[in-house]
């Protein structure tokens, strides 16, 4: 019997990765797609099921990739996951290039046109969306995500977490003095963040100041 894969999250995020899971996978596997919102039945062909129609198929060794672009929601769907005993998979386009001395922790996603130099270290669950790079000794933490198109140069620490708008440039830090960018912080879609982001605040411009927050 075939195994089953699911990609857990049918919208924008889980329909990129379904075509790289797919290639992967190379057909030895039954792929659907796992959503809880009930809004449709197939999308781009493959079957879109509950998470409990999922934990059903108990004939088969069952494992999920978890593509969601919301980093609390990825890990609330983790601890699921770790309670059903479910496996994890991590999915690494053909198309990206990862140098020396790279390690990616568990979960990944790493999207086509996605290049990782060397000497850096990536914790668990991190999206890095189409067209990124990440540069020499960087140090990134769980659950990161980078939207498109992020230049994330090198010797750059970012905590759990954080999310990274389009477009977004991380200056350099040096071995000394990373820069860093703190726990939830959000750097906003084509910030050109010069200095260190202080966790959990939300930065945008050029250069990157942090936003008023909300009253
Ligand atoms: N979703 C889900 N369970 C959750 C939260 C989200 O199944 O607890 C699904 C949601 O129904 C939607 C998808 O995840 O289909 C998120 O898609 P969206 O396009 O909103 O965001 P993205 O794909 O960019 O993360």
């Amino acid at each position: 019997m075939r195994q089953l894969y699911g990609i857990y999250g049918a919208g924008g995020c889980g329909r990129g990765v379904m075509p790289l899971l797919a290639e992967q996978a190379e057909g030895a596997v039954e792929l659907v797609f796992v959503d809880d919102s009930g809004k449709a039945d197939r999308v781009n062909g493959y079957p879109v099921w509950t998470w409990e129609a999922f934990l059903m198929q108990t004939d088969r060794e069952k494992a999920i990739a978890i593509a969601i672009a919301n980093s609390e929601i990825r890990e609330q769907i983790n601890r699921k996951r770790q309670g059903a005993a479910v496996g994890l998979i991590d999915v690494i386009s053909r198309n990206s290039v990862v140098m020396d001395d790279v390690e990616i922790g568990p979960g990944c996603l790493i999207s086509p046109f996605v290049t990782m130099t060397s000497n850096i270290r990536i914790g668990s669950h991190f999206h890095c969306n189409i067209g990124s790079y990440v540069e020499h000794d960087c140090r990134i933490g769980n659950y990161v995500t980078f939207a498109p198109g992020v230049r994330c140069n090198g010797n750059v620490h970012i905590g759990d977490h954080a999310y990274v708008g389009s477009g977004a440039i991380l200056r350099n830090g040096n071995a000394d003095k990373p820069l860093v960018i703190g726990a939830g912080a959000v750097v906003g879609m084509g910030a050109v963040v010069t200095r260190d982001v202080a966790s959990g605040s939300v930065v945008a411009g050029n250069p990157a100041r942090e936003m008023a927050p909300k009253v």
